[in-house]
C-alpha cells in the first residue's frame, strides 16, 4: 500500500526538480506533460472560436497579427517552447487576452483601447505568452491535481457534459472566464510573466518603457468600475508597476540588440 505512494512522490519530486522556468531559473512543480495539456487547450480554443465572432477590422487584425508574430518569434528565439502558435482577434468589448498552453493566442477588441499602440499590445501579449512558455497553466493544474488527488488527467474525455473537475482544468489553463471558474495565477506567476513578457516585447523590437504604462492605463480606464475578469486576475498594483520599472533597464539590453526597433509602433 505504501510503496505506490512512495513511488508517486518520488516521481513527482523527480519531475519537479527537472522543470525550471526560463530567465528566472525557478524550479517548478509540473507533472502534467505538454502532450496532455496542449491538445486539451487546442480543443478549448477551437470551441471558443466557434462561439465568438472574429473582428473584421482590417487595421486591428493586421496589427494584432504583426505584434503576436514578433512576440512569438522572440519567444521561439529565446526559449524555443516548440509551440504551434495561432492568433485570433475576437470581437468583444471586454478587456481580455490570453495565450493557452501550446501557443493558442486570443486578443479581445475590448483591450485595444488600453493597449493604445503596438508596444502596449506587445506588453500584454508578451505577458500572456510568458505564462504559456513558463508552463504556468500546467503548474497550476499540477497543484490543483495534487490538492484534489485526481491524478487521472487522461480520463478527461470529450462527448459528455463538463463536470466540476473539467471546469477546474479549463480554469487552470486560462479558460476560466468561459466556464465560470476563476482561478487566478499566483502572484509569483504574475511577477514571472511580467518579467519574461518584458524581455519578449523588447526582443520583438518594442520599447519596454511602455509596459509599466499599460498598467497605469488599466487603472485609469477601469479603476472606478467593477473590475472585468482579466483585471481581477491581473490587479495593476503599485508594486507591479514598480517591479516592471525596475526591470526596464535589463529589457533595454534586449531592445538595443533587437533585429528591428519600432518604438511604440503604430497607434491602434
Ligand atoms: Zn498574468
Amino acid at each position: 500500500m505504501r510503496r505506490p505512494i512512495v513511488l508517486l512522490l518520488g516521481a513527482v519530486w523527480f519531475l519537479t526538480t527537472c522543470a525550471t522556468v526560463p530567465h528566472t531559473n525557478r524550479s517548478q512543480l509540473v507533472f502534467v506533460p505538454d502532450s496532455q495539456i496542449n491538445p486539451m487547450a487546442a480543443r478549448a480554443y477551437g470551441d471558443l472560436l466557434k462561439q465568438e465572432a472574429e473582428s473584421t477590422n482590417p487595421k486591428w487584425n493586421r496589427i494584432v497579427k504583426r505584434v503576436a508574430g514578433r512576440i512569438t518569434r522572440a519567444a521561439d528565439e529565446m526559449d524555443a517552447p516548440g509551440f504551434e502558435w495561432e492568433t485570433h482577434l475576437i470581437e468583444k468589448d471586454e478587456p481580455n487576452a490570453f495565450c493557452m498552453p501550446g501557443g493558442k493566442i486570443a486578443v479581445y477588441t475590448g483591450i485595444l483601447e488600453v493597449a493604445q499602440n503596438e508596444a502596449g499590445l506587445a506588453a500584454i501579449v508578451g505577458h500572456e505568452v510568458a505564462h504559456a512558455v513558463a508552463r504556468h497553466g500546467a503548474e497550476r493544474m499540477s497543484q490543483q491535481l495534487l490538492i484534489t488527488g485526481a491524478l487521472a488527467v487522461g480520463t478527461i474525455a470529450l462527448g459528455r457534459e463538463m463536470d466540476e473537475r473539467d471546469k477546474l482544468v479549463l480554469a487552470a489553463i486560462g479558460m476560466g472566464a468561459t466556464v465560470g471558474v476563476i482561478l487566478p495565477f499566483s502572484r509569483s506567476n504574475e511577477e514571472e510573466a511580467d518579467e519574461i513578457g518584458l524581455y519578449y516585447m523588447a526582443r520583438a523590437g518594442y520599447d519596454p518603457h511602455e509596459a509599466p504604462r499599460i498598467w497605469l492605463r488599466m487603472n485609469e480606464t477601469f479603476g472606478n468600475k467593477e473590475p472585468p475578469v482579466w483585471l481581477s486576475t491581473h490587479p495593476s498594483s503599485v508594486q507591479r508597476i514598480r517591479n516592471l520599472e525596475r526591470l526596464v533597464p535589463y529589457a533595454m539590453d534586449y531592445y538595443n540588440r533587437a533585429d528591428g526597433r519600432y518604438g511604440l509602433g503604430e497607434t491602434l
